[in-house]
Parts: structure tokens; C-alpha cells; sequence
């Protein structure tokens, strides 16, 4: 890994972001101030998973067909220059004719993410060599799941049911025993399953509801009568924390306080890197700014909530990229409402004004210097002028 940080820092580094990080985060010219906020773009689980597949090129024979299972992070980018690389691309839960076609000698690398348990046995069985870069931080949620399941105790997972770093996890409430999940995506869902703790109700329309959302063999009037909670590492904290709340006063409300222990366990899994960015960009929000832009994949769960954090507070555009300003009078951003690019006209005011930046951990600093460098080009300040500032 050491062998090739030069070349993945010479792809995705950036010294315009390192000159405005060590200046207090604050770039001005032209009457347009940017804030970037304190912690933002690439965290470490990220950085390693990307390191290791560049290891893995630089480590076998040119000869040696290497595969990515699905994306190796949620940003556009940065795969392509991992397929640049020679590495091909594989759904990420291949189907057994995938399998099939792969070669006892060829290298599978498995995303930050992780990959669903049933997939990893298959690739061992064909004999492949894995490159695993899963975070540290999505095995110690997958570690607490296997927990709940050895004692029978159904993991509620707080996360979006068709992310891969959820379904990994997962996978493994049900691998290793006789363990249930059910994943709930919000606070909504999370009321639903606190009613039907404590008043029981239609058990076809529960079933309904979360459908795609809960383990095989799953029966609400059976497995909920002890539940651990976990939740995706990128997750809003306080709605994770406000979704333990509300399980833990139903299951209270259930079977009373003293017998709690016997119904109700939790733990935190929200990683260190989404919480910092979160509380950074809370910080940066409380300060007066005419807009926000957060920069990342669309699919990426830890930008997606920065973008949510931003919209509830001042106008917010998620942009993949610097190409997306097309010009001052137009951008086209993502709406993870509509789950859509929009474009909004006139959203580059004139005059003196303030812009908030952040970046999700999945975004490389190269693709938030290309934004920056655009925008202030949009005002009509050159490239040069901000080089040479
Ligand atoms: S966002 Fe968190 S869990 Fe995901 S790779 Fe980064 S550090 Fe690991």
C-alpha cells in the first residue's frame, strides 16, 4: 500500500484544498467568500479501500484478471479510475453463471461496504483470491448483529434495506444461526414497528409494509419480542439515536422496565468519519451563508444526509460534480426526494455573497477543487488569480 500512495494521492489530491484547509477553511475573492466546512471529503475506511486496490493492481501479474464487486465507494469518479486501472467490474452480488465464469486463480475485491455472506462463500468455494477492504467499521456493526443473533434477539437495523453495506450486514443476522432482521429506514416506519410491539395488529399488512425489509421465516408476533438495535454506519445520528429511543420505550412500555434487559439491547454503529462530517457541517450551518453545496456520489448514504442536514436549513444543491454548474444561471442537482437531477435557474446570486461546501466521505479532494475552481470561474475570477492568491 505504501508503493502506491504517491499515485493515489497524485490522483485525487489536491493542493487548492490543502492551501484553503490550511488558511481556516476560507477562500474570498470577487465579493464571494467559500466556507468549506472543517471536516469533509475522503474518510479513512475510504482511503484504504482504495489504497488496496490499487495494491492489489500494483501487486499481481499484468496477466492476473482482477474484479471489483460492484463499486469499490459510492462516487462515479473514482470508479472509473479503478476500471482505468485494469480492474474489471462485477455486479456486486454476482449470480452463480457470474461465478461460474470466473477462474479459480482470479482476484475478487470486495468494496468498503462489505459484501453479503452468501457471495463471499460462493467466491471461497470457486477458490478465488479475495481482496477484502471492507471497513473496520461496518465489521464492527456486522460483529454486534452476530451478537444479537446467537441469543435470538432480532436485529432492527436503522438503514436504507437496498444498500450493500446493509445488506452485508444483514446477511449475517441470518448466517451463523436461527437470527431474524428487519431494516427501518426512518422514523415513520420505526413508530409503525413501536405500535405493532405494543398493540400487536395486522400482521399481512406489517409484512406488506416492509417487504424486502426482513429475513425469511419473519413473524412480528414471534421476533419482536426481543430486538437489538444497530443501524448503517452513514445514518443521520440523532434520527438513529431518536429510533433507539422510541424502540426502547415500546419495548418498556411492553414488558416494564424491570424485565427491559431481557427485551432490549442497542448499540451505537454510526462510524466516527460520518459523525464528524455531521458535526462539522452543523457547525458551518449556524453561520450565515447564501447557499450550500455538498459534492458526492447521489448514492453515497453519508452525502446524502449532509444534503439533508443542508436543506432544512438554507437553500442546498448535491451536485456530483463541477459540471453540473452549468453556468450562472443554471445547475442541475440531485432531489433524493424525487430520487432525480433537477435544474434550478438563477441560483448564483450576484453581489457580495457567502457559499457553504461540504463533500461526503466518499468524494476525493480533486473533484471538490474542480467545484470550488468553477464557481469562482462563474464569477468571473480566473483560475490563476485563485492559484495565486
Ligand atoms: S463512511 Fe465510515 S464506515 Fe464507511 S468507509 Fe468511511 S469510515 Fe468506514
Amino acid at each position: 500500500m505504501e508503493a502506491v500512495q504517491a499515485q493515489v494521492l497524485s490522483h485525487y489530491r489536491s493542493e487548492l484544498v490543502d492551501r484553503i484547509r490550511a488558511r481556516g477553511h476560507l477562500l474570498s475573492a470577487d465579493g464571494m467568500t467559500i466556507k468549506l466546512a472543517k471536516e469533509f471529503g475522503f474518510c479513512y475506511g475510504v482511503e484504504r479501500a482504495i489504497d488496496l486496490a490499487y495494491a492489489a493492481r500494483k501487486s499481481f501479474p499484468l496477466d492476473k484478471h482482477i474484479f471489483l464487486l460492484g463499486e469499490i465507494i459510492h462516487n462515479p469518479e473514482v470508479n472509473d479510475q479503478i476500471r482505468n486501472l485494469g480492474i474489471q467490474t462485477i455486479s456486486n452480488k454476482p449470480t452463480d453463471e457470474e461465478i461460474g465464469r470466473l477462474r479459480s486463480e482470479d482476484v475478487l475485491i470486495i468494496p468498503a461496504f462489505g459484501t453479503e455472506v452468501a457471495t463471499r462463500r460462493k467466491l471461497e468455494a470457486k477458490g478465488c483470491i479475495l481482496v477484502d477492504t471492507t471497513c473496520g467499521d461496518v465489521m464492527s456493526v456486522w460483529k454486534r448483529v452476530r451478537q444479537y443473533s446467537k441469543e435470538s434477539v432480532t436485529s432492527i437495523i436503522h438503514g436504507k434495506a437496498k444498500h450493500e453495506e446493509t445488506k452485508a450486514t444483514t446477511s449475517q443476522a441470518t448466517a451463523y444461526g436461527a437470527g431474524h432482521y428487519l431494516v427501518v429506514f426512518n422514523l415513520d416506519e420505526t413508530d409503525y414497528v413501536c405500535d405493532y410491539i405494543f398493540h400487536g395488529g395486522d400482521k399481512q399488512g406489517f409484512l406488506e409494509k416492509f417487504k424486502g425489509a426482513y429475513s425469511s421465516g419473519f413473524d412480528p408476533d414471534v421476533h419482536l419480542q426481543a430486538i437489538g438495535v444497530a443501524n448503517q454506519t452513514t445514518m443521520l445520528r440523532g434520527e438513529t439515536e431518536e429510533v433507539q429511543r422510541r424502540l426502547k420505550s415500546a419495548m418498556a412500555k411492553k414488558y416494564g422496565e424491570t424485565e427491559l434487559d431481557k427485551h432490549f439491547r442497542f448499540f451505537d454503529t454510526i462510524c466516527g468519519a460520518t459523525q464528524d462530517r455531521q458535526d462539522a457541517l452543523q457547525k458551518l450551518l449556524r453561520e450565515p451563508m447564501d447557499f450550500l453545496l455538498v459534492i458526492g456520489g447521489y448514492n453515497s448514504s453519508n452525502t446524502s444526509h449532509l444534503a439533508e442536514m443542508g436543506e432544512a436549513k438554507l437553500p442546498t444543491y448535491f451536485i456530483k460534480n463541477a459540471a453540473k454548474m452549468v453556468s450562472d444561471r443554471v445547475i442541475i442537482h440531485y432531489n433524493q426526494h424525487l430520487n432525480k437531477e433537477v435544474e434550478t435557474r438563477n441560483w448564483l446570486p450576484a453581489g457580495k455573497i457567502t457559499v457553504g461546501i461540504t463533500a461526503g466521505a466518499s468524494c476525493p479532494n480533486n473533484l471538490i477543487e474542480d467545484t470550488i475552481r468553477r464557481l469562482f470561474e462563474l464569477r468571473g475570477v480566473s483560475v490563476h488569480e485563485l492559484i495565486e492568491q
